[in-house]
């Protein structure tokens, strides 16, 4: 088979204008061609709407609230004003808080680092390693891998069912597969971890920037998000929802900031009174134009309305399909079954090509830039490849040899602007 059977994301006209669009990449066959990002899951192009409102405020930015001058206070205008716009984009309930973090693996290690005491966590061991992973310090109980959506919620019940005690419960789920592209069914799994007296926290990593996600609407107590899968630039993430758990435990990180009041005692110590708001676990200097860059491509988002972007992404997605339904080397990647529903997010591997050396040629005779590798999902990605992990390396780096089995995939991913 040759490479350039492969169909490219056809040329309508964007819904929403983003950076990068027009950039030209060389070939090694020679000349120069339209470079096409499809490569969204792992970070999407800003959009031009965000980097206008950037550059517009980058001049003016300064320190948050404790300053008394000009800049610092129209700063700390615009950090709060983020905050109630994140808000606002996950429909938050009375009470909720945001609190802005690094990026979606950041607030899930901070959810992580305030669980109350023996608290039980379930993850399903499909998950991206950023909620895979952080709680490893917890009890954790590992689902296998359903093979659809009531699969998942029935082996979630049977989990819950079978707790060793009646103390607090945690399930972390992810809201549309970085794999697959799948949907996952959220709000059945919320009302089975309530059910069971269980909290729930939604990595919507790959879901918010495709679907609107309404926490009140899901009814999960958590989510996580990344600003740069939402079409902002890198360094900003939100953990959004309930605050006791929050208001509760230690700061995630100890210092200015976090602090409403330190003191020296006689004893030579030193004692601390912690804010209860979102800036007991944002301490330090915070990252304002990252959040402000996030607040605003969420407004770019909610005006844009997310219907267009979605019957696009359903579009591309088929086109993908179709373009390569006559390649019998094709078998694509789905837990839940190739029709069910899911982001602009495909895997496929080819059957006698190394996953690598096909990505390397896309990029280097086609200027299409995708992604090869086990997608930080390692356990899903064998599942789906059926390999054996013992002959496997590490993130992104495993390699067969022509016309052995593919070791690791290959993905295509859309958004804005594709
Ligand atoms: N969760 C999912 C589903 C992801 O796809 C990713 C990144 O690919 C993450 C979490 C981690 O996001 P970040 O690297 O921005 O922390």
């Amino acid at each position: 088979m040759s490479v350039s059977t492969v169909v490219t994301a056809p040329s309508v006209c964007a819904p929403l204008p983003v950076l990068g669009r027009d950039v030209t990449v060389p070939l090694v066959t020679g000349g120069e061609v339209t470079y096409a990002a499809l490569d969204y899951a792992a970070s999407a192009p800003a959009l031009q709407r965000v980097w206008d409102d950037v550059a517009a405020y980058a001049p003016y930015y300064g320190s948050v609230h404790r300053g008394a001058g000009y800049l610092s206070q129209l700063s700390t205008d615009l950090f709060e004003n983020a905050r109630r716009t994140v808000a606002e984009f996950l429909d938050c309930r009375e009470g909720d808080q945001v609190v802005f973090t690094r990026s979606t693996t950041d607030s899930l290690n901070l959810l992580a680092a305030v669980l109350p005491a023996d608290c039980q966590v379930f993850v399903f061991e499909t998950e991206h390693h950023a909620s895979l992973l952080p709680w490893r310090n917890a009890r954790v109980t590992f689902l296998d891998a359903p093979r659809g959506p009531r699969e998942a919620v029935e082996t979630l019940e049977r989990a819950l069912a079978d707790r060793d005690s009646n103390g607090p419960a945690l399930v972390c789920v992810t809201g549309a597969s970085n794999v697959t592209g799948e949907l996952w069914p959220v709000r059945e799994l919320a009302a089975a971890a309530h059910a069971h007296g269980a909290r729930i926290v939604l990595d919507a990593a790959q879901l918010a920037p495709h679907h609107p996600v309404s926490l009140a609407g899901l009814d999960v107590d958590w989510v996580a998000f990344s600003g740069h899968k939402l079409y902002a630039p890198f360094g900003s993430g939100v953990l959004a929802g309930r605050s006791d758990w929050l208001r509760a435990a230690e700061p995630y990180l100890a210092g200015g900031g976090a602090s409403r009041k330190v003191s020296r005692r006689e004893d030579g110590g030193v004692d601390v009174e912690w804010h209860d708001s979102a800036a007991r676990h944002e301490a330090g200097s915070p990252n304002v134009i990252g959040a402000y860059a996030l607040a605003s491509a969420c407004k770019a988002l909610t005006e844009a309305g997310f219907d267009t972007l979605v019957a696009r992404e359903e579009y591309l997605v088929r086109a993908v399909r179709e373009g390569l339904a006559d390649v019998p080397q094709v078998r694509f990647l789905s837990l839940f079954g190739d029709d069910a529903p899911r982001v602009g997010v495909l895997s496929f591997v080819v059957e006698g090509w190394n996953s690598s050396h096909f990505a390397a040629a896309l990029s280097a005779e086609y200027g299409i830039g995708v992604r090869d590798g086990l997608f930080c999902a390692h356990p899903l990605v064998r599942t789906l490849l059926g390999s054996d992990p013992q002959s496997q390396g590490e993130c992104g780096s495993p390699e067969a040899e022509p016309g052995e089995k593919s070791l690791n995939a290959i993905r295509v991913s859309f958004g804005a602007g594709t």
